[in-house]
């Protein structure tokens, strides 16, 4: 490898500067996916059509025209976002077939920046899971320890930017899945404010909480990215009009004079030993580095696991529904009515994990149910939303881990639920009060596996989570 050591924002100064071109890039990207193909962190590349684009972006540098600011940099996506003409499965069966009739917003956005899209990642069906086991077309491993999972639902985004198979990818979150593969991992990943990025044309999994951010392998270039795929959009009436700002203007100001809060409640006993100590020495630092640490209470923290599985199932439920075997994606062969084309189809169509969650939806839905959990859900909602702005009216942004233990043998978790479920716990109450938080790498535990941490922010203030997160990856680099 001569050019995938290099960071994104490295990378675009070479190609800028004539020292490598995309067709180059896109080469040795290429190399590393054969070399590193047991991962499964791909379920589709695009060879040709991408040393296509990229010698158009190489000849359009070389007259001198202006190529964005991701020009010729190979970057890959997430299988739930379509990009027009390619397959978009969301790692489920249902869609093994199933082509982009037009691109998504966020993957314009990349495309007019420059961005040479290589690849889609592997996912849990869905975007449903915390492991990437849930793929119809087999997990994903962690390229750190391969008998390990890398986390999930964006586990190939997380994994295909670790192993050093492209520069950059987009994963989404609903309840941590950016977040906790990149804890997984080793590298940084961002769920931005709700409304923040597009998601015009991403498979919805629970609209009200579903996000699209980036991930890459160093905070500078998390906010190139978000720079450019973040913004308002007519085709989403979610996507928020508060200006962009430039992600990366303040990024070196360093945190002398900010104030990070902590909540015990993040302290609970179910951190790791070794992910508790890489986070008061996190901490620690910070203090050193000029920044006040103050005391901030979450009370209803641990309510939002319970919130976040009604909330988002019910969602998932209906949005599910459209997947009858009628419109998209797999139709039953042998079928008496219409009512059994949908049920067949169905029950071939969607993996275990998917099942669960449409039956736990239209479970707490139902008439005599929807009382009990979906309204009583949605009001603890706002107790937590409220807590949180409380809590970030003290201070600038919070600090937690990400996830409570680093990554997990595959088969670990996978015939526990609960326990699946429970690895969310740190990432899902984010979600639930709609604000951002970043995970970045804190260091290794005893296994030489990566921790992370997680910075919290007030609502469309990324730009400090960039900030704080840079000035900590800043001053580590050698630990790396
Ligand atoms: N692990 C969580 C779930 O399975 C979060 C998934 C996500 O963020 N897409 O629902």
């Amino acid at each position: 490898m001569k050019y995938l050591d290099y960071s994104l924002t490295e990378i675009i100064d070479l190609l800028n500067s004539g020292q490598v071109t995309s067709q180059e890039l896109v080469r040795e990207c290429f190399d590393r996916i054969k070399e590193t193909q047991d991962l499964n962190a791909l379920n589709s590349t695009y060879f040709d059509e991408a040393m296509k684009r990229a010698g158009e972006i190489d000849a359009a540098r070389a007259r001198g025209e202006n190529v964005g600011a991701l020009g010729g940099v190979p970057v890959v996506l997430k299988d739930n976002i379509n990009y027009l003409g390619t397959r978009t499965t969301c790692a489920s069966k249902f869609l093994e077939n199933f082509v982009s009739p037009y691109t998504a917003t966020c993957a314009s956005k990349l495309h007019d920046a420059g961005a040479v899209i290589i690849a889609k990642a592997n996912m849990d069906e869905f975007a449903m899971g915390s492991s990437n086991e849930n793929s119809a077309f087999g997990a994903v491993r962690n390229p750190v320890d391969t008998s390990r999972v890398p986390g999930g639902s964006s586990g190939g985004s997380a994994c295909t930017v670790a192993a050093r198979q492209c520069f950059a990818s987009l994963g989404t979150d609903t309840g941590g899945s950016i977040r906790e593969p990149a804890s997984f991992c080793g590298v940084v990943g961002i769920k931005p404010t709700y409304g923040r990025v597009s998601r015009y044309g991403v498979v919805a999994f629970a609209s009200s909480l579903d996000q699209v951010g980036p991930l890459t392998r160093t905070v500078k270039d998390n906010a190139l990215m978000l720079n450019v795929i973040a913004g308002a959009d007519d085709m989403d009436m979610t996507a928020s009009k508060v200006a962009v700002p430039d992600y990366l203007a303040d990024i070196d100001k360093g945190v002398k004079g900010l104030k990070i809060g902590v909540a015990k409640q993040f302290f609970s006993d179910k951190l790791s030993g070794d992910v508790r100590t890489a986070l008061e020495q996190a901490i620690e630092w910070y203090k050193e580095a000029g920044a006040e640490i103050v005391t901030v209470d979450l009370p209803s923290l641990d309510t939002a696991l319970a919130v976040y599985y009604v909330i988002s199932s019910a969602e998932a439920a209906s949005n599910l529904a459209r997947f009858d075997g009628v419109k998209y994606g797999v139709r039953a062969e042998n079928y008496a009515d219409v009512v059994d084309l949908y049920f067949k189809s169905r029950t071939q169509g969607f993996g275990k994990e998917v099942k669960r969650r449409i039956m736990l939806g239209n479970y707490v839905l139902s008439s005599g149910y929807y009382d009990a959990f979906y309204r009583k859900a949605k009001r603890v909602q706002k107790v937590i939303r409220n807590e949180f702005s409380e809590a970030l009216k003290m201070c600038d942004c919070l600090i937690s881990p990400t996830t409570a233990t680093t990554a997990f043998k595959l088969g670990e978790k996978s015939g526990d639920h609960v326990a699946m479920y429970l690895t969310d716990i740190f990432t899902v109450p984010v979600n639930i009060a709609s604000v951002p938080a970043i995970s970045l790498p804190c260091g290794k535990d005893g296994q030489g596996l990566p921790i992370g941490m997680q910075l919290i922010g007030k609502h469309f203030d990324e730009a400090t989570l960039y900030r704080v997160a840079n000035a900590f990856e800043t001053a580590h680099k050698e630990d790396k």
